[in-house]
């Protein structure tokens, strides 16, 4: 048997395995917020991979944000050295899943397997990314016991809430120094055939308008917060969303809507607090002095954030200097500049080499549309060689009834393994 043939026997012969790691996996919820069963999920992998060789560390990301004694933010990271000197190859994985929502016909933490999908709360994201990722090392490990260099594993908290309690953590740690891991592969299910080279951009902010506290019989005593917002929002309808509409970038985001810059406005709210369902009251009658909104902007590798900033500062002063009495107050929430890797770096060129031997056909080079952990590998890392490449369909993220399909995970179980063996033997 040749080497590809071994791997492959190799895998192959795990798919049960494959199948109990990702439903045991399902079943531990490791829900964010607020952060549930981080300690368990992380000693789940320190016993499977310890069994296999690796030298593991649980490592609490003290003071990140939501971390406390109740929610502690708890990573993991496994490494198995090779018996000589060479590149470190690690594999990083969220082991968070966010909220279940409704619509459910599964039990979102049962791993069921029925007509070959895992079903469950981050089966496609991203626990069969990970489940992929830890039975390719072990298969590339039986196929090539000695190897140079390194294998890595991490399993982090956060991701779904910013990655500051997991990844980014580690980078500040050192963990993603280029000196110690030179190629990163996020199992993010971004499809078994595309390799994901980076994300757009992402700015949030609130904007709070002011007014005048009034009787609503005298509107005209007052001055009312919400229409000075409706002026605000009118603003971006003519001149923000057209003007990003047509900017588009070079980046092979997907889906396709995502390549023009975009802004979500994630929730408005003015005047009285919304009262509880089981409040029988009516309304007091008040001129609202305050409304606000958060907006979410994406931005394109092309834009650079101060003028996104910028572009929605100027629209705002511009109706300080038309409309009267409009005052107004923008906070900063958070800001996530763009990453992309080179088409050209080894782990894209290698990982894109092994798709096309595995299922027959090019890789598919994409970049996302939202943020993952690969901006703090870049930012803070420093490490460039960085991608995002997983099983699983992007657009089951976050939905009811997500799933994974077992020949997906086997499919880049088997790409993953014989990017070890390109790169470390
Ligand atoms: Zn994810």
């Amino acid at each position: 048997m040749d080497d590809q043939n071994q791997l492959k026997h190799a895998i192959d012969g795990r798919r049960d395995d494959l199948i109990a790691l990702t439903q045991d996996l399902i079943r531990i919820p490791t829900l964010n917020p607020p952060g549930d069963c981080y300690r368990e999920v992380c000693e789940y992998l320190d016993r499977r991979l310890r069994k296999t060789g690796f030298q593991t560390e649980l490592i609490r990301a003290f003071g990140t944000p939501g971390d406390s004694d109740k929610y502690p933010r708890w990573n993991i990271v496994a490494r198995r050295e090779g018996g000589t000197t060479g590149d470190c190859v690690h594999f990083n994985s969220h082991t968070d899943v966010v909220e279940v929502g409704s619509g459910w016909t599964k039990d979102p933490f049962g791993g069921e397997l029925s007509d070959g999908k895992i079903y469950g709360r981050g089966a496609c994201d991203m626990k069969g990314g990970l489940a992929a990722s830890i039975i390719a090392a072990e298969a590339f490990l039986e196929v090539h016991p000695k190897f140079a260099g390194a294998i890595e594993i991490s399993g982090t908290a956060d991701e779904e809430s910013g990655g500051y309690g997991g990844v980014a953590y580690l980078a500040e740690q050192g963990y993603f120094d280029p000196k110690r891991v030179q190629h990163v592969i996020i199992p993010e299910p971004l499809n078994k055939d595309r390799v994901c080279l980076g994300h757009r951009g992402g700015w949030w902010a609130e904007i709070e308008t002011f007014g005048e506290i009034a009787h609503g019989s005298m509107p005209f005593l007052g001055d009312c917060a919400v229409r000075h917002m409706g002026a605000v929002l009118t603003e971006f309808e003519d001149k923000l969303y057209p003007a990003m509409a047509a900017r588009t970038t070079d980046m092979p985001v997907v889906p396709e809507g995502a390549r023009s810059s975009t802004m979500n406005i994630n929730s408005i709210h003015g005047g009285q607090p919304e009262q509880p369902d089981d409040y029988t009251g009516l309304p007091a009658h008040c001129v609202p002095d305050s409304c606000r909104i958060v907006i979410d902007r994406r931005f394109l590798a092309e834009e650079n954030v101060d003028e996104v900033r910028g572009e929605v500062k100027a629209l705002l002063e511009g109706l300080k200097e038309s409309r009267d009495r409009f005052e107004y107050d923008m906070r900063e929430i958070n800001v996530v500049l763009p990453s992309m890797t080179d088409r050209n770096a080894p782990v894209v060129q290698t990982i894109a080499a092994e798709i096309e031997k595995v299922l027959g056909k090019p890789a598919e080079f994409v970049a996302s549309p939202g943020t993952y952990d690969q901006k703090h590998i870049d930012r803070i890392g420093k490490l460039k060689n960085c991608i995002a490449y997983g099983p699983g369909i992007l657009e089951l993220a976050h939905k009811p009834d997500e799933y994974i399909g077992v020949d997906d995970m086997v499919d880049s179980a088997q790409v993953m393994a014989g990017a070890l063996v390109k790169i470390l033997t």
